[in-house]
């Protein structure tokens, strides 16, 4: 029966019983991909509980709040929901979000502090690099952001940075000497506006644990079993928050695959896994060598690609499925064909195989490759969705909204005042908010306290001004209180109401406007579902702040309230790592995209790029393709691209085709489309000019004509992108009188002549 030990152990291999069974001292799982780990740590929590652990004692650390919710309801199945709800389960930064905020005080915060996202960080980066008044080309506020994050993964604080004299010449030979200064000045901003930014959660639970024993004490108490997955992707920080948790018990089972290790960038240290048995004497390592997810033949093509690799941990990685396809490696002339081959195949491919669109999956490097896919799809009437890239909650108009919240929860976040101190606009311009900006420095206030009492901190702006301030903070003031009573959804209509927001998005009625209007009604929708969902669970009294909690966090994965399953996945193989889908199209599989151009410089980074390759190939159950493009669109302008070294790789018995050279494999002669492309491409790389077979020589229109740029240069050969009829290749150009007209040949629509005064196109 379904609920006994026996019938739990059952669902499992006698490699993964094994894992599942052992609770006595410190465990770790080691294996490849698709061969269990996370069902090994979702069976065994389901154990735990029937051995009669409470759900609240055991810790579960996942790599996104999707797996962990996916994870609750699989533990919910097999034991039922009573005793899989109150678990603690979630990514490292939610949860220590959580005990961030019960033991605020104890680190000299409030408990409402606000949760800062990067672009939030950037733009506070960059405001401190402007008032130091560096050159922001020597000090990229990205890079600058990044060197911070590092050192804060590090836990290394702004005091220790300053006082690391190897550090302090790098920055020297780097040609940024007063990264130390931006980082202290960084820290204490965060700091006055009651502010953490994501790398903030875990140093400071660091120091919450290191300097406070009674807290680590109390925690250690309630964390009877901790688990973690993806192990492999964890930074030094993390490392060091299990250790500390996990040192009295050594209750602690941790999975991962070194083979997927790909996020070595953002601080990911594959050191946690290897040296794990170390660090928890004592620990017992399980294997786990059977594939349960893909055909034959995608493990023994991903494991003949991942042996290209020095650094390894040897695994052993077999499939008992079924052989499967071969994968199929496509070229194309130009990233935009690249997408119609891939559509078209999802096209084919869902009648052939009677697959639902939620079988697919796109995959590549860069978030700005989903574009093509995206138009291509369209085309084609895919439904699709898109993970990633300006989620939902980064749109212009919901961060604004987002932001009245924030200061309504936290009026000291300064990020948060400074984007909507003049949205709607109401007349206080830049520079009083320089003048209340260096008010508030000279008195160590924020910029809210000043504005609460100008004339004790002796603003100094006119009368009127003074009238505005006045006008924002009683309307923050107002809403504050409010805040005390109004649930999160009331509130925000009301705020949307009052502010002056509804009425500006709905005066607009550009179709801009209109689906900026949208999308605030999208996201008073999703409050209304939050608080309902909330109320539904027992839970009363839902603010703000407990809306904002919970969307501060959202990664890239989350951000899918899409209730609709029949959609392709699209999303950046990083994004990918842990799911599954029966098709997988990895794209752009060429130099300087995949692998990346800065991977290339150093051995460790190019490795990383093939477990990354690895990774995405390890996504497929049924089918692989995996295609490049000879030019690709990047950076505004069109490149001749190679195809990625990661290519020879694989083993060619696992390559339809493979026994022919592939990567020289080219169209067919009748495509005209690519052969136009290919024409044009051959053209720009040779540095010829066009020969095109001009019906009349074009002559350099007079200025008094009123064309727009592209309208002047545009030549028979250029691909042209027209607001209605898509993309176009130009056949001729004529003047007539004193229009100049083209002829153009539109994919989808056909023959067309467009009047080049009026038509609305760019050259692509
Ligand atoms: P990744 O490295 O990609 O995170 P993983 O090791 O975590 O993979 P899972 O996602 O746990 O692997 O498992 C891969 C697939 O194989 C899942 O669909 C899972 O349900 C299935 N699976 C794993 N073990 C078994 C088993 N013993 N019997 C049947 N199916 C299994
Ligand atoms: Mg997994």
């Amino acid at each position: 029966e379904k609920n006994s030990d026996s019938g739990l152990l059952s669902h499992l291999n006698e490699a993964q019983r094994a894992a599942v069974a052992f609770c006595d001292g410190p465990s770790l799982v080691i294996a490849g991909a698709g061969s269990g780990k996370t069902r090994v740590l979702t069976y065994k929590i389901a154990y735990l509980l029937e051995q009669g652990l409470p759900p609240y004692y055991i810790l579960a650390l996942t790599f996104t709040n999707k797996a962990a919710r996916e994870m609750k309801s699989r533990i919910a199945d097999l034991v039922g929901e009573k005793r899989a709800r109150r678990l603690w389960m979630g990514t490292f930064h939610s949860i220590f979000a959580r005990i961030l905020r019960s033991e605020a005080e104890a680190i000299g915060f409030q408990s409402n502090f606000t949760i800062f996202d990067s672009s939030d960080s950037n733009n506070l980066v960059r405001l401190i690099i402007k008032e130091m008044e560096l050159d922001d080309k020597q000090y990229r506020p990205g890079v600058v952001h990044g060197q911070i994050s590092r050192a804060k993964n590090s836990l290394i604080t702004p005091a220790m940075y300053a006082a690391n004299t190897e550090i302090i010449q790098y920055d020297r030979m780097a040609k940024r000497p007063q990264l130390f200064e931006i980082y202290q000045r960084y820290q204490s901003r965060l700091r006055s506006g009651n502010s953490m930014d994501f790398d903030d959660l875990l140093m400071y639970t660091n120091i919450l644990f290191r300097d406070h024993k009674e807290v680590l004490e109390k925690y250690r108490n309630q964390f009877q079993y901790i688990l973690v997955d993806e192990y492999q992707d964890t930074n030094f920080a993390q490392h060091l928050i299990v250790k500390q948790l996990a040192d009295a018990h050594h209750r602690v089972c941790v999975v991962g695959d070194d083979a997927q290790s790909i996020y070595s960038f953002r601080g990911a240290n594959i050191d946690n896994i290897l040296k794990f048995k170390s660090n928890f004497p004592g620990t017992q390592i399980f294997k786990l060598e059977q594939n349960y997810r893909s055909t034959r033949n995608i493990v023994n093509a991903a494991n003949s690609l991942i042996k290209k690799n020095s650094e390894q941990i040897f695994k052993n990685v077999f499939s008992e499925n079924e052989e499967g396809e071969k994968i199929e490696i496509r070229s194309a002339f130009s990233d935009f064909e690249e997408a119609l081959i891939v559509s078209n195949k999802i096209a084919r491919m869902r009648l052939e195989k009677y697959a639902g669109y939620n079988d697919f999956a796109i995959l590549y490097r860069t978030n700005a490759q989903s574009r093509a896919f995206e138009e291509a799809l369209r085309k084609n009437n895919i439904p699709y969705r898109i993970y990633g890239g300006l989620s939902f909650y980064q749109r212009k108009e919901i961060k604004d909204i987002i932001s009245y919240f924030r200061l309504i929860v936290n009026p000291n976040d300064e990020e948060a005042f400074r984007r909507i101190i003049n949205y709607p606009t109401r007349g206080i311009g830049a520079v009083t908010v320089a003048k209340i900006t260096s008010t508030a420095q000279r008195h160590n206030v924020s910029l809210w306290q000043v504005v609460t009492a100008p004339l004790e901190y002796n603003l100094d702006v006119n009368t009127g001004t003074a009238k505005k301030l006045e006008g924002f903070y009683s309307l923050i003031q107002g809403f504050i209180d409010k805040n005390e009573t109004m649930n999160a959804f009331e509130l925000a209509q009301e705020i949307i109401k009052n502010s002056g927001i509804a009425k500006e998005a709905y005066d607009d009625m550009t179709p801009e406007g209109m689906s900026r209007a949208q999308n605030m009604q999208e996201l008073l929708n999703a409050m209304n579902e939050f608080v309902e969902t909330q109320q539904e669970q027992g839970e009363e009294n839902i603010r703000l702040a407990d809306f904002l909690s919970e969307v501060s966090l959202l990664t890239d994965q989350d951000t899918d309230n899409e209730a609709d399953n029949e959609r392709v996945t699209l999303m950046t193989v990083h994004s990918a790592k842990g799911l599954e889908f029966d098709h997988v199209f990895v794209v752009g599989l060429e130099e300087d995209l995949f692998p990346s151009a800065m991977a290339k410089s150093e051995i460790r980074g190019l490795e990383e790029e093939r477990r990354l390759f690895y990774v995405a190939i390890t996504r497929a159950k049924k089918s692989c393709t995996i295609t490049y493009a000879k030019s690709r669109f990047r950076n505004g302008q069109t490149n001749p691209a190679t195809p990625s070294r990661f290519l020879k790789d694989i083993d060619s018995s696992y390559i339809e085709g493979g026994e022919n050279d592939f990567i020289t494999r080219t169209a067919p002669a009748d495509d005209f489309w690519g052969s136009m492309r290919e024409q044009r491409l051959q053209n720009t790389m040779s540095n010829h000019t066009i020969t095109p077979k001009r019906v009349v020589p074009v002559q350099r229109v007079a200025s008094s004509t009123p064309l727009s740029k592209e309208a002047q240069e545009l030549e028979v050969g250029h691909i042209i992108e027209h607001e209605r009829f898509g993309r176009g290749v130009v056949t001729s150009i004529e003047m007539s009188g004193n229009d100049r007209r083209a002829f153009v040949e539109f994919e989808s629509a056909g023959k067309k002549q467009l009047l080049l005064k009026f038509a609305k196109f760019s050259i692509v």
